[in-house]
């Protein structure tokens, strides 16, 4: 018998899962042209493998086309920020094995509610590249004895302000500086690059610099997140304080329905697809020893070991399709075992997405 703890962890995770899955079908309707309306429904091969992993317990399927996109798949996206975030982990723990130090840099700018993402994100990265290409940004790598450098771009949406694109950029360096006047120096020449593309920027907002522990100690304050987690996982999280990350829209559209979430969602990828979410400075990955590997790669691979529960003709696996049940089979497997999950989903008519036990509720 499992543990209370344990019983809650797995209902939490199936929560999560369901979700995901649920996510990735409003992702299909805002893109039917785009791989991701094909992802873990395409049958690859000829059937549908159920497996479950040993260790975790948890099933997942094998045999379906897979789209290996962090921007557009809910599903993909959380299994490559997830291997994302530990390759960044190991390199900020090697580092500071090595005595180095940790900084966390926040780049943004001023915008406005009707300004278009592509417009003020061309500008932004225009403005990025002439901010750490200078002279003067040199002058100050040399400064701080930098190694190397790790940017996330990320954008949140709000009603008032509308798309806020920005940049986390944690910056590796070996030097004991102080840096509240490196955050001044800097801050000039962010000031100066966002004014030569016409971008608006102010003291408060425009850019901070902050120590990589006390960064990592805020966010931990908000539950388990740490620097790791903000740099690969920000576009899945939910936002707070009101505005929403690219993943929200989907969430919303799931409570609301409102079309508005798919057209701003539509644009949001039109402008981040083919961007890397996250870009290593060349040779610092290299340095800590870590295998360079596409997110396709990282969305397909599977590590753990597993077992075959059972395999699904394409008639059965169609049945799952047509009711949106991918993760609700999922749950039956682990809950009962692989042929009661597909009775379940081939027999029951009246509640085809419920199981036993919950018609039994439903009833009463
Ligand atoms: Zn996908």
């Amino acid at each position: 018998m499992l543990s209370k703890e344990q019983q809650e962890l797995d209902e939490k995770l199936r929560m999560i899962r369901a979700e995901r899955y649920a996510c990735q079908s409003v992702a299909r309707k805002a893109l039917p042209n785009e791989r991701v309306s094909m992802c873990l429904r395409r049958i690859n091969g000829s059937d549908v493998q159920v497996l479950k992993h040993r260790k975790t317990k948890k099933a997942f399927y094998n045999g379906l086309l897979v789209c290996g996109s962090v921007w557009n798949c809910p599903v993909c996206a959380a299994k490559i920020s997830e291997k994302r975030r530990k390759e960044l982990q190991q390199a900020f723990n090697s580092h500071r094995n090595e005595g180095g130090h940790i900084a966390l840099l926040t780049l943004t700018f001023s915008h406005k509610k009707f300004d278009r993402l592509k417009d003020i994100l061309d500008m932004f990265s225009k403005a990025t590249q002439k901010f750490m290409s200078g002279r003067a940004f040199q002058n100050i790598r040399d400064e701080i004895g930098m190694i190397g450098r790790v940017r996330a771009l990320e954008v949140t949406y709000s009603d008032n302000n509308g798309f806020h694109p920005h940049a986390h950029i944690a910056l590796f360096y070996t030097n004991d500086v102080n840096l509240e006047n490196i955050e001044d120096e800097m801050y000039l020449l962010w000031e100066k690059a966002c004014t030569k593309v016409g971008l608006t920027v102010n003291r408060k907002h425009g850019l901070t610099l902050e120590n990589g522990e006390k960064a990592n100690d805020y966010l931990s304050k908000h539950g388990t997140w740490g620097m790791d987690q903000e740099l690969t996982k920000a576009h899945i999280k939910k936002a707070k304080n009101g505005s929403l990350t690219p993943f929200d829209f989907l969430r919303k559209y799931i409570e609301e329905e409102d079309e508005k979430c798919l057209i701003l969602f539509r644009e949001y990828v039109g402008c981040f697809k083919g961007k890397r979410q996250l870009q290593w400075s060349q040779g610092l990955k290299k340095r800590f020893v870590l295998e360079e590997k596409t997110d396709e790669q990282l969305a397909t691979e599977q590590i753990e070991e597993a077992d075959v529960l059972g395999m699904l003709d394409y008639e059965t696996w169609k049945q799952i399709l047509r009711y949106d049940n991918r993760s609700y089979f999922l749950d039956l497997c682990e809950k009962y075992s692989f042929d009661k999950a597909v009775t379940i989903v081939k027999d029951k008519k009246i509640y085809p997405q419920l199981a036993e036990e919950d018609i039994q509720k439903v009833k009463k």
